[in-house]
């Protein structure tokens, strides 16, 4: 596998060691605080020409927007500032159209739609991104009180998309009834690539608007995102956000780097060998599960979350009366050493978890080698 950051190439300037900032391993995973991911090199070429040059704003967002719609068969698509940014130009675009009085309105619904449809266990803390717009989120458990709650005041119904396996109401029960009321659905995808067929897979299901993260799985700019779907509604996003000034979204920009950044990362993706790389996964967690598996009482296994991060994760038990430190400790002692490593947010009191999709080459023996010294040490 080709380093996917590229080379850590000794630097002239190290800015991080200058400024006491700490640099990790990243055995979490794609997580926004610890910086999610690292573009390849070729997006970050595309970010170091895009920075040379001028452009006209809007002629970028056109040309990037409809070659990323046709990449993954999408009617239109949009840069957007993150998946959160997405959800709040999306909700804005379901309130006003393109109606520029109703966009320079924003949050004040008066005389606008006010209500979003979303169900019980899809309500999310980014569900805020939505409630920016001054919507009033309408809680639904079945089809039946969906159809109930459905009422001139609807803008939008929402659509978690990791939550569908808990959601009473289902995909195509969801679309068949939003487009019976002809009310539009939002879903946010924001985690779910791989697999990168997820790129087509819900526009094509029939979402009028769909959200991704661009700094996640697809490596892009870290604040970047998509906004894929209709190209009415897409049109209505953007006069929502910036370089329009009077916009619930001006705060939300995306520079000429982070468009292009993005387009370039999604070609990328779309060309990986998705299966050479779950190969290579898999043989990282090989590598850390081989270096400590003959320690009293270890326990190891993988998992792969059914939607969202849908990538191996290794989770490792043992018995604290016999392994002396519990996986927080053992976390924290990762963190502390040198390299600094940080583990999956996911570790508790009962288990380690190690992500190690965004290792770079050579860390994961780094990995298994200092776990096995913490947990000897124990
Ligand atoms: C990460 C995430 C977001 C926010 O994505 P950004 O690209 O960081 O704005 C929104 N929704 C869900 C479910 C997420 O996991």
């Amino acid at each position: 596998m080709p380093a996917l950051g590229g080379p850590r190439r000794p630097v002239q300037r190290d800015y991080f060691a200058e400024l006491g900032v700490r640099t990790f391993i990243n055995a979490a995973g794609t997580f926004t605080a610890l910086s999610a991911s690292l573009m390849p090199p070729e997006v970050k070429d595309a970010w170091h020409y895009a920075a040379n040059r001028y452009v006209a704003i809007t002629e970028l967002q056109d040309k990037v927007g409809e070659r990323i719609a046709s990449l993954v068969g999408s009617e239109s698509a949009m840069v957007t500032s993150g998946a959160a940014g997405a959800l709040t130009c999306a909700s804005a675009a379901c309130l006003t159209g393109t109606d520029a009085k109703a966009i320079a309105q924003l949050p004040d619904l008066t005389g606008l739609k006010s209500e979003v449809i979303v169900q019980k266990t899809h309500r999310v803390g980014y569900d805020h991104a939505i409630r920016a717009t001054g919507v009033k989120m309408v809680e639904v458990e079945t089809a039946e009180e969906l159809e109930r709650a459905v009422n001139p005041k609807t803008a939008m119904m929402f659509f978690l998309n990791f939550a569908n396996p808990t959601g009473r109401i289902k995909y195509d029960e969801f679309i068949t009834l939003a487009k019976k009321h002809g009310v539009p659905t939002l879903a946010d995808c924001a985690a779910d690539v791989p697999p990168a067929s997820n790129l087509s897979k819900y526009v094509k299901m029939g979402f009028d608007l769909v959200a991704f993260s661009g700094g996640k799985g697809l490596r892009g700019p870290q604040s970047a995102g998509l906004l894929l779907g209709r190209k009415d509604l897409i049109q209505a996003a953007r006069l929502n956000t910036c370089p329009y000034g009077d916009t619930i979204g001006r705060g939300m920009k995306v520079n000429k780097e982070e468009i292009l950044g993005m387009l370039i990362a999604v070609e990328l993706y779309l060309k990986t060998d998705h299966q050479a790389e779950w190969a290579e996964w898999e043989r990282r967690v090989r590598t850390i599960v081989d270096s400590v598996r003959d320690l009293p009482s270890i326990e190891t296994e993988t998992f792969v979350p059914e939607i969202a991060n849908a990538v191996p994760h290794l989770r490792i038990k043992w018995d604290t009366s016999r392994i002396k430190l519990t996986p927080p400790e053992v976390a924290k002692q990762m963190r502390e050493g040198q390299p600094s490593i940080e583990v999956n947010p996911g570790t508790d009191a009962k288990q380690l978890v190690i992500g190690v999709w965004m290792l770079e080459p050579g860390d994961a023996q780094v990995v298994a080698k200092r776990l096995r010294a913490v947990l000897k040490g124990a």
